[in-house]
């Protein structure tokens, strides 16, 4: 049994997700004590509850404590089941967080299965759809795993009601290296409005324009979806390059000025574009878990980040394997599983 501080390091739902992960993979059950302890408000929210209820029943887990707001929880693994399943936050919480929990047990299983998953698909603190389609989900599939996802409709903050679909077909994880992304491609940056003034659009595109003053005019687009999708908006800086798409985001919330949404993306995109590193600042924590199922591998990134170096040291008291992180030329780092 394995007994977690969930205040330690970054403090967040992270862990946890992790934590449910790993006692999938590993079958060893573990306690987690002041979950979000780091948080303005402890304890689990809806979106965690249930990102544990679907570990519970994609591995046949027993977990006691599970509430909203309770700040202790322990969790017994069972077996991973493959199959066709549907979770529903039933609020705008994150369908990607919840994918962040079971997709890794659920790619090493010995059959394929087929996710639906209703929430929040562009919500503030976590991946919107795009960049588990663009960016996490490619890397993953060079490691063996067919994952396709498909948004069949948005979920923006503080309505929900988005649904995403995913099927994945499990494969043995192999060892990559992803320390070089390759020559730049085409840039994008969409402002997604739905069921609120078009000028919110037309300011955030003009605010990341300033920033990213060097891509071409017609890469700033805008995208009205139906208003019954919405009240939402989102903004996507999106860069390809030859080994991988990266995506920074901004989620428009009351309160918060689009320009400085905007700006603060926008500025995000720069420092990875000149970084020259691999994965940006969310890629980085996302590829440690399956790097580390694979024994090997390795990948250039921006800045270390909390909740990489708190992936980390859950990583390691689970599977016993560790990262090294070399400092690289222009603030980039060299992340490498040590065996
Ligand atoms: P936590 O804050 O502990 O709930 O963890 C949030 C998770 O969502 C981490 O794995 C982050 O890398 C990921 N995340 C947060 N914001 C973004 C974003 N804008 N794009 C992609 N991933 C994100």
């Amino acid at each position: 049994m394995i007994t977690i501080d969930g205040s330690e390091g970054e403090g967040g739902g992270q862990v946890l997700r992790y934590a449910c992960a790993l006692s999938l993979l590993t079958g060893e059950p573990f306690t987690i004590e002041n979950i979000r302890g780091g948080r303005e408000k402890p304890g689990l929210m809806r979106q965690h509850v249930t990102a544990i209820e679907a570990a519970c029943v994609i591995g046949n887990a027993e977990c006691s404590g599970l509430a909203v707001s309770s700040t202790s929880i322990s969790f017994r693994p069972g077996a991973v089941t493959p199959g066709d399943y549907h979770f529903a936050v039933g609020t705008a919480g994150s369908t990607g967080l919840v994918l962040q929990t079971i997709m890794v047990p659920l790619m090493l299983a010995n059959a394929p299965s087929h996710l639906v998953i209703e929430g929040g698909t562009h919500a503030l603190a976590a991946p919107p759809f795009d960049f588990i389609e663009r960016t996490l989900l490619p890397v993953i599939n060079r490691m063996g795993p067919t994952i396709t996802a498909k948004l069949v409709r948005y979920g923006f903050f503080p309505r929900g009601g988005g649904r995403i679909e995913i099927d994945i077909e499990p494969a043995p994880l192999r060892a990559i290296t992803c320390v070089e992304r390759g020559a730049a491609g085409p840039a994008q940056v969409t402002a997604i409005v739905a069921g609120i003034p078009f000028d919110v659009a037309d300011r955030e595109l003009k605010a990341a324009q300033k920033v990213l003053a060097e891509w071409p005019e017609e890469a700033f687009v805008v995208r009205q979806l139906p208003a019954d999708q919405g009240p939402g908006n989102a903004l996507l800086i999106e860069a390809d390059f030859e080994h991988v798409t990266e995506l920074m985001s901004g989620f428009g919330k009351l309160g918060v000025l689009a320009e400085r949404l905007a700006t603060t993306a926008a500025k995000r995109m720069s420092g990875y574009i000149a970084s020259g590193a691999f994965a940006g600042p969310y890629l980085q924590d996302q590829l440690l878990l399956p790097m580390a199922l694979a024994r090997g591998g390795a990948f250039t990134t921006v800045k270390i980040s909390e909740h990489t170096r708190t992936a980390a040291s859950l990583i390691e008291r689970f599977l016993g394997v560790g990262f090294r992180v070399t400092e690289r030329e222009e603030g980039a780092n060299l992340v490498e599983v040590a065996r």
